[in-house]
C-alpha cells in the first residue's frame, strides 16, 4: 500500500528520489489515529486530536522537495504534529528540529516517534519565534497556515537556506519558497495553492 502511494505522488508531479525512497519508508499508519489507521495510505489529511491533523502526503513531499534536503542539513520544522514530516526528513538524513505549540501533541509525539527509531529534537513553544538558539537553518518548514511570513524565521535561514511557508490567501493557502541569498537579501518565489490548519499564536 505504501508503495502505491509513493507512485501516486510521484503521478502527481513529485519527482525528487531522496523524497520519494524516503516516503516509502516511513510507516505513515503508525502515526494515525487508530479509527484512521485503514485509511494511512490514502493521499488525504487525517485528524490527530487536539483539532489538528497528519498532513496529506503529496503536500509532505511538495514541501520537502521545495526544501532540496540534502544529508546532515540542519532542518527546523514549525508545526510537529504527528511528527510525519520530521520522519521523512530524517530519513533523508537532516538533523531536525521540530517546535510545537498543542502541549497534548508534544507529549505524545515524543513517546511514538523514538519508538519507530526517529529521534528529532522536540521543543514546545510558539514556532513564530522560531529556535534561534540552534540557528541557522539550512531549511525551514512550515506546517501550518501562516498569516504572514515572520521575521523571526527570516533571519534563522543560513545564506543560501530555504523556507518552504504556506501563507495565507482568503481561504487558502500559497505554498511560498523563500531563498536567503545574503546578510539583507531574501527571493520569494510562489509555489500553488494548498489548504492547511492555521498557524496560531502563543502555546495551549
Ligand atoms: N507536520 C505535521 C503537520 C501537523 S498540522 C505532521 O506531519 O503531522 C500543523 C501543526 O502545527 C499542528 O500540530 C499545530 O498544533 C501546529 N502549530 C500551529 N501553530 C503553531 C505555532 N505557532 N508554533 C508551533 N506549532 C504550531
Amino acid at each position: 500500500m505504501r508503495r502505491r502511494l509513493v507512485e501516486t505522488i510521484a503521478l502527481k508531479g513529485i519527482s525528487d528520489k531522496n523524497v520519494l525512497d524516503a516516503m516509502g519508508k516511513v510507516p505513515r499508519h503508525l502515526f494515525m489515529e487508530s479509527s484512521f489507521i485503514k485509511f494511512a495510505y490514502k493521499d488525504q489529511a487525517f485528524p490527530i486530536g487536539a483539532g489538528q491533523t497528519i498532513s496529506q502526503p503529496y503536500t509532505v513531499a511538495y514541501q520537502t522537495q521545495l526544501l532540496k534536503v540534502v544529508r546532515n542539513a540542519k532542518i527546523l520544522e514549525i508545526g510537529t504534529g504527528s511528527g510525519y514530516q520530521a520522519a521523512v526528513l530524517l530519513e533523508m538524513g537532516a538533523r531536525v528540529f521540530t517546535i510545537e505549540r498543542q502541549q497534548e501533541l508534544y507529549v505524545k509525539v515524543q513517546q511514538v516517534l523514538p519508538q519507530m527509531g526517529y529521534h528529532p529534537r522536540f521543543f514546545f513553544g510558539d514556532g513564530y519565534k522560531g529556535l534561534p538558539t540552534y540557528g541557522p537553518y539550512d531549511g525551514i518548514v512550515v506546517t501550518a497556515g501562516a498569516p504572514f511570513i515572520p521575521e523571526d524565521l527570516k533571519n534563522q535561514l543560513a545564506i543560501g537556506g530555504r523556507m518552504v511557508i504556506p501563507v495565507n490567501n482568503g481561504d487558502h493557502q500559497v505554498m511560498t519558497l523563500i531563498i536567503r541569498h545574503d546578510e539583507k537579501e531574501w527571493e520569494k518565489q510562489l509555489c500553488g495553492d494548498f489548504a492547511f490548519v492555521p498557524m496560531l499564536k502563543g502555546t495551549n
